[in-house]
């Protein structure tokens, strides 16, 4: 039977089984589902639209029967061409899976479904006086299973930890329709189960997860936030090592390079010095005297490193300014150039001067604009080539910068994506991070979950 035929069939049951309304054939919609962050697009054969677990269950059933390949995809934010189709598949999207089914207070649990918006779950826990750490910058759109497919970080994690931290139970329906719960309660944690570890940051290669039990702490009571400006980005790399180095363990260091600035600077109205040469925004929590205490400390820190100028937020309204600073830069860049080569290199910290005086270097060998930012604290840092796709001449020169990025990368010790994942972006680099050995278990992984390759094809490990 031809490839067309069973995935026509496939569609038609699906359609039977869970109504028209669940299952979308049209250009239109297709052409929404069919691209992420990273600018790559294809169109999927059709989009379903799942909204309990059940449903999940017999489209999984239907797609195996008919040998059809199935991509899960959440808000489609990835920065690793996650969600793009590569042939024929259809597109699974959890948004209507989407209910909370609980927040446990006391035991500082929410139960949450695949397609949950995390900058909604922040919301529904904050007035249980809880937050739920992992924060990535994309967290008003992202959703949870994304973020745990992931393993999402944000600006939090340099003191929370990524969303890996915070994952203790995982429920995921497998490639021939079975519903597993790992860890699924919070006290089963202590029970041997590397099901949970393996599922998360899985990029949607092994199941369809569709729903979590996420640990939450208590909401810190206080945030301090402030802004501090460098001559130059390698005094504030070297400042970053040593505000860490002073014990103090901040909420959030997030660099802003001069490129990253300007950038912002033509979105939003904003008051730089003249001489400033980089940035770095810096915010530590816990109670009002801690975090008041804290950043003390920090800009003593700053000052002996340099610092040209630091300015510490005053109230709410002057940390949100300073916040929406940063959350300006993705937009922001979009008006440089239309596409752009996004890596989120991590190195240990104390390599970080390294590394951005290597981009430097790179950025001016190969005559391209290159944006720096990110969470500094983490040594994970965004670097962003800017290009125009239909210049040939210099995606291949941007193509250049970033072998050599990532073998910089690599020298630093340091890994090639700290947050956002391989899927198809960094696919060809995987087997140089882990060495053939390690990869061929990675394979060996993918094999036994997935035996028929359903789920994601040709994503994170080439089959
Ligand atoms: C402006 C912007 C800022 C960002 N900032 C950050 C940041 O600070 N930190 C960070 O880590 N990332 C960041 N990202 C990247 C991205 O938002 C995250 O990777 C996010 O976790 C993706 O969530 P999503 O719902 O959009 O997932 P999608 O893009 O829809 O999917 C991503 C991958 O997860 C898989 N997947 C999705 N749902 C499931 C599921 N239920 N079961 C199994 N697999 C699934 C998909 O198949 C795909 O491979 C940013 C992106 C943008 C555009």
């Amino acid at each position: 039977m031809s490839k067309d035929t069973e995935t026509s069939r496939a569609i038609e049951r699906i359609t039977q089984k869970l109504g028209s309304d669940a299952v979308e054939t049209s250009p239109e919609i297709r052409t929404c589902y069919g691209f992420d962050a990273t600018n790559l697009k294809s169109l999927p054969a059709a989009v379903v639209f799942p909204r309990t677990v059940e449903a999940v269950r017999a489209v999984v059933l239907i797609c195996d029967e008919e040998n059809v390949k199935l991509i899960v995809r959440g808000a489609g934010t990835g920065f690793a061409g996650g969600t793009v189709p590569l042939g024929n598949e259809l597109v699974m999207s959890t948004e209507r899976l989407n209910r909370i089914r609980a927040i446990d207070r006391e035991r500082r649990v929410a139960i949450v479904e695949a397609g949950v918006v995390n900058g909604r779950l922040q919301g529904e826990v904050a007035r249980y006086g809880l937050m739920f750490p992992p924060d990535p910058s994309s967290m008003e759109v992202a959703t949870i299973g994304g973020n745990v497919a992931q393993d999402a970080g944000g600006p939090r994690a340099v003191k929370y930890g990524v969303t890996r931290d915070y994952v203790l139970g995982v429920e995921a329906v497998t490639y021939n329709g079975k519903l597993i719960e790992c860890g699924f309660t919070s006290t089963d944690k202590k029970v041997w189960n590397p099901l949970r570890s393996l599922l998360t940051g899985s990029e949607g290669t092994l199941m369809i997860m569709t729903a979590f039990v996420l640990k939450l702490l208590p909401l810190p009571e206080a945030f301090c936030t402030a802004l501090a400006f460098f001559d130059k980005t390698m005094a504030a790399a070297e400042a970053v090592s040593r505000i860490l180095d002073s014990g103090i363990i901040p909420a959030a260091v997030e660099l802003m390079d001069s490129s990253t600035i300007a950038c912002v600077k033509s979105f939003i109205d904003l008051d730089i010095p003249e001489e400033s040469g980089c940035s770095l925004l810096l915010e530590t929590d816990g109670t009002v005297n801690e975090a008041r205490e804290s950043m003390e400390t920090i800009a003593r820190v700053l000052e002996e490193s340099g610092a040209i100028q630091i300015r510490v937020a005053s109230g709410e309204k002057e940390r949100q300014e300073i916040w929406l600073m940063r959350r300006s830069i993705s937009p922001s860049l979009a008006k440089i150039a239309p596409a752009k080569l996004n890596e989120d290199v991590c190195v240990p910290r104390s390599r970080l001067p390294e590394l951005v005086e290597g981009v430097e270097r790179l950025a001016g060998k190969y005559g391209l604009q290159v944006p720096t930012f990110g969470h500094a604290g983490d040594g994970n840092l965004h670097i962003n080539v800017m290009i125009d796709r239909r210049n040939r001449d210099q995606l291949k020169r941007a193509e250049a910068l970033v072998e050599e990025l990532f073998a910089l990368t690599l020298r630093l010790e340091g890994t090639i994506s700290g947050e956002h994942g391989i899927g198809i972006a960094k696919r060809r680099y995987l087997k140089g991070q882990l060495g053939e050995h390690l990869y061929n278990y990675e394979r060996l992984v993918k094999q036994a979950f997935d035996p028929k390759t359903m789920f994601n094809p040709g994503k994170v490990i080439e089959t």
